[in-house]
């Protein structure tokens, strides 16, 4: 153990090499110290995502195996380093993926997840080009960290930067109250942009997905229907957000806008998901504006623990299911397998926690 009682190794999920995933014993992270502004934490709650097994699969290039994984999860400061001044040790805190250079014209106009240096030093985006939270302890930029609410939990808490990317993408769309706003995609990201946009107070909310999930997830949205019965509902949306990530998502949302409407599409992250056979009259003659979203700024996620705090966004029951940081392996397949209804898996690397 260091000097703040903290062992020299701990368990992590480690992406050995693609397709291969193990925990293991790894070195912890050591004692920020004197180096500027990190933060050591203990993980309490982390989860995994779709991002995930892309990494494992190799299809993220900026990711160098082998790799800790894990960029939703929530912990406790354990130690700061030099120049940090709001984070103290023994706060509850969950940070946000991405952290940008902070010198670049994008940086310093606080849209840092369109940070021009990715990847290079002084760029952060955590469980994808640096070690994530699938681990017991993680140092992170403080930069990143927001402090929990009193009365959010550690699991809760996991789902600070999936608010944040649902939230940005309702404000990208400039959603005002007493619309009629359709969601496409009903994963995790999507399950959160409804309940956001029906706790902003959208007249109506429909969500849009497919397969069995469908009749599970009927609480979080007004109206819950397969993207071949949304294919009845041309033209009746102000606003559209997509996080399907796909081609034919895109193609419904724009189909789905009224004229006039407005369309965000936040699903394909990825390079490599072409559009066609989208009418471009429907674009122009329909007056859309159609935008791309993609992560969050730091101050909208703050203001999405804003709303999850006063209880208009519940993200317990998308938590399908818990394991032990351990059984990462059973995880994962409850996961990816959408094994029992899978929406969410929380891993708890703190023994009881
Ligand atoms: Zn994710
Ligand atoms: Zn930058």
């Amino acid at each position: 153990m260091d000097a703040n009682g903290i062992p020299y190794d701990m368990w992590a999920v480690v992406f050995r090499n693609r397709g291969d995933a193990v925990v293991d014993l790894v070195p912890a992270p050591r004692s920020p110290e004197h180096s500027w502004a990190l933060a050591r934490i203990r993980v309490h709650a982390s989860m995994v995502c779709a991002s995930d097994r892309k990494i494992l699969d190799g299809k993220f290039p900026a990711t160098a195996f082998p790799h800790i994984p894990g960029h939703e999860f929530a912990g406790e400061v354990v130690d700061v380093g030099d120049g940090v001044f709001d984070i103290e040790p023994g706060m509850r805190v969950a940070p946000e993926a991405h952290v940008g250079c902070g010198e670049c014209e994008r940086c310093l106009e606080g849209l840092y997840n369109l940070c021009m240096n990715y990847g290079k030093p002084g760029h952060w985006h955590i469980g994808f080009t640096k070690a994530g939270g699938l681990a017991e302890y993680v140092t992170l930029p403080v930069k990143a960290l927001h402090k929990l609410p009193d009365n959010i939990s550690f699991a809760q808490g996991a789902w600070t930067d999936n608010l944040g990317v649902a939230l940005w993408a309702l404000e990208r769309g400039a959603m005002r109250g007493g619309e009629r706003v359709a969601v496409i995609g009903s994963g995790a990201i999507g399950l959160c942009a409804a309940q956001l946009a029906r706790g902003l107070g959208a007249a109506s909310v429909t969500l849009v997905g497919r397969g069995e999930r469908l009749s599970r997830v009927a609480r979080f949205a007004d109206d819950v229907i397969s993207d071949v019965q949304a294919r009845q509902r041309k033209g009746q949306f102000d606003l559209v957000v997509e996080f399907a990530g796909t081609a034919d998502g895109a193609a419904l949302s724009i189909a789905l806008a009224r004229r006039g409407g407005r369309v965000v599409l936040g699903g394909a992250t990825g390079a490599g998901v072409e559009l066609s056979g989208v009418d471009l009259s429907q674009i122009v003659r329909g007056h859309l504006d159609i935008f791309g979203s993609v992560a969050n700024p730091k101050g909208v996620t703050a203001r999405a623990l804003e709303l999850l705090r006063r209880g208009l966004v519940d993200v317990e029951p998308l938590i399908t299911h818990h394991f032990q940081l351990r059984d990462f392996q059973e995880a994962w397949t409850t996961f990816t397998e959408r094994r029992e209804g899978a929406i969410r898996v929380m891993l708890h690397p703190v023994e009881g926690s």
